[in-house]
């Protein structure tokens, strides 16, 4: 579909220059690229988000500590079944007092994943996303508590805390001719594993209203159209995904420790993202796009 000699691998953006109708862009090995439009799909950390935030909101720019890190552990099935029986066969979610964990199969059922967070006041005040640990210092978060079976699924863990972070607010997706998708626009705490299908969604709807430009000076209205689909929906994950996480710690203010309300949450809460009319928003995202050309 994207003509070969249009794909460059191994490149890193230095910085971009916006002009009315062209954005320049300097890459680290000091090519420098002018194209009608810049599309950021550079994650959460990514330098797109400065240049679409930087001028109007600033204080929005970096991503924000959501008050959890995680360990992450691949256990041999066999072992994982020793240990927690038929509970590793399948996907599994087990609820705590600022702690939970997640186990579920992975390579064709031979292993068992295991992520394990870790719910804290504290700020996460390292200077990079991850942080090393002891072994004694990661078995120590969930000391108290936690089942020992959990806790011995953590033996082949790396002792590395994974911060999770995220873009709870992000006021546009695009200025003029540059524009955010995926986690550098809506990076997510991971309690609603709707992450990466956000940034599927991004680019469904954004490379459709992109088909719709005839002209380049219709870019920022293609991105207007898009801004106003795919915001509203991304950003509530990013919202509702917080939510999600304070109950699986047992902290939400209204459902606590109840598990039958609990229960009856997660049953139903997910079905808005599942069950999302892709293809109205398609239309839609068409329609805007018209509108906004037809007015200019
Ligand atoms: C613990 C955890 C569990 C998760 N589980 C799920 C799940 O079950 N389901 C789900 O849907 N999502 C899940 N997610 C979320 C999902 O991983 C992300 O939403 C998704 O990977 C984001 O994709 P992306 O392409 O936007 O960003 P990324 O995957 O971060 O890719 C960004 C790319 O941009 C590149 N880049 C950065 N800076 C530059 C630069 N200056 N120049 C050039 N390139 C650059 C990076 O090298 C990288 O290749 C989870 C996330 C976490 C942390």
């Amino acid at each position: 579909m994207i003509p070969r000699e249009n794909v460059r691998f191994s490149k890193r953006v230095k910085s971009m220059q916006q002009g009315e109708d062209k954005v320049i862009i300097t890459f680290e090995d000091g090519e420098v690229v002018t194209a009608a439009a810049v599309v950021g799909s550079d994650g959460i950390k990514g330098p797109t988000r400065k240049y679409v935030l930087g001028d109007r909101y600033p204080e929005e720019v970096s991503p924000t500590y959501s008050g959890k890190y995680v360990y992450r552990s691949i256990i041999p099935m066999k072992d994982a079944l020793e240990i927690i029986g038929e509970h590793a066969g399948d996907s599994k979610t087990f609820l705590g007092h600022d702690v939970n964990f997640i186990t579920f199969p992975i390579s064709r059922g031979t292993q068992c994943n295991l992520v394990a967070f870790k719910y804290s006041d504290k700020p996460w005040t390292h200077h990079q996303l991850t942080k090393r640990v002891t072994k004694e210092e990661m078995v120590a978060d969930f000391s108290e508590g936690v089942d020992k079976r959990l806790v011995k699924l953590l033996d082949w863990a790396d002792p590395l805390q994974w911060s999770l972070h995220h873009h709870m607010n992000t006021p546009t997706y695009y200025n003029n001719r540059i524009c955010l998708l995926g986690d550098s626009a809506h990076a997510t705490t991971p309690h609603q594993a709707s992450g990466a299908g956000q940034c599927i969604e991004d680019a469904l709807v954004l490379s459709h209203v992109l088909g719709k430009v005839a002209d380049h000076k219709q870019l920022p209205f293609a991105f207007e159209a898009y801004d106003a689909i795919r915001r509203p929906r991304g950003q509530k994950v990013v919202r509702t995904s917080q939510e999600a996480g304070q109950l699986y710690s047992f902290s939400h203010p209204e459902f606590g420790e109840d598990m039958d309300k609990i229960v009856d949450n997660f049953n139903q809460r997910f079905l808005w993202i599942w069950e999302h009319d892709l293809e109205g928003d398609l239309m839609q995202v068409e329609k805007l796009f018209s509108k906004l050309c037809d007015a200019a």
